[in-house]
């Protein structure tokens, strides 16, 4: 199996968020709309996240879609980490609507769904959602999942349906490490300063965590 003929398949970005006792949310790339009469969309959340217990106690949850731009920190708030440990909303500019917690910062639009199916699907559920309501927040592009990749230099964390493990694919990778919480590359080759060089207080530029986090690969 050619693992590079999933890459060829095109995503969004998204904040997908819910309350129950507390707000919650995680990031996605997974979404997409089912039907345009009644609208439906679907998202795709792992078992493991804290969200998709919250999703399926609360059934209702709402979807920000991210604009094109230079920063990470909404990717790097709401993808790396569990709703579970943390206040993830503490500094971001989010409102409610329908009860929801909505992220407005960084988003051109958003949506809010009432939960009607949840499928298994192995690691993954898979959530379908009847459109409640929508806003367009401005004109902005939307990013996508390859303006993430090549822009802000984005890899989708282990959790994510769309991880892609590189070492199965074969690949030389000397002199580069893997951040293990959020997946950024660390590539000798394209940095001014070599890995093992790096000061010991030095820390991921997306999640924050120490270099002892991070594997050669
Ligand atoms: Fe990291």
């Amino acid at each position: 199996m050619d693992l590079n003929v999933f890459r060829d398949i095109s995503y969004g970005m998204y904040v997908v968020t819910t309350k129950t006792n507390k707000n919650v949310g995680c990031f996605i790339n997974t979404l997409m709309q089912i039907t345009s009469e009644n609208p439906t969309i679907s998202i795709c959340l792992n078992k493991d996240n804290y969200t998709n217990e919250c999703i399926k106690e609360k059934k209702r949850f709402a979807v920000s879609i991210l604009e094109e731009c230079e920063n990470d920190k909404i990717i790097s708030t709401f993808g790396y980490s569990s709703s579970r440990d943390l206040d993830k909303f503490k500094d971001i500019k989010y409102e409610y609507v329908y009860d929801m917690p909505v992220v407005v910062q960084d988003m051109n639009s958003y949506l809010i769904c009432d939960l009607v199916n949840v499928i298994d699907c192995g690691s993954h559920d898979l959530f379908i959602g009847k459109v409640v309501t929508t806003k367009k927040l401005n004109d902005k592009q939307a990013m996508t999942y390859k303006y993430y990749h090549e822009v802000l230099k984005g890899t989708a964390p282990k959790k994510a349906p769309t991880y892609i493990d590189d070492s199965k694919e074969g690949k030389s990778n000397a002199n580069k490490y893997r951040c293990k919480i959020c997946g950024y590359i660390y590539d000798d080759a394209k940095e001014k300063v070599k890995f093992e060089d790096l000061p010991d207080d030095w820390t991921c530029p997306r999640c924050k965590v120490g270099k002892d986090l991070f594997e050669k690969i």
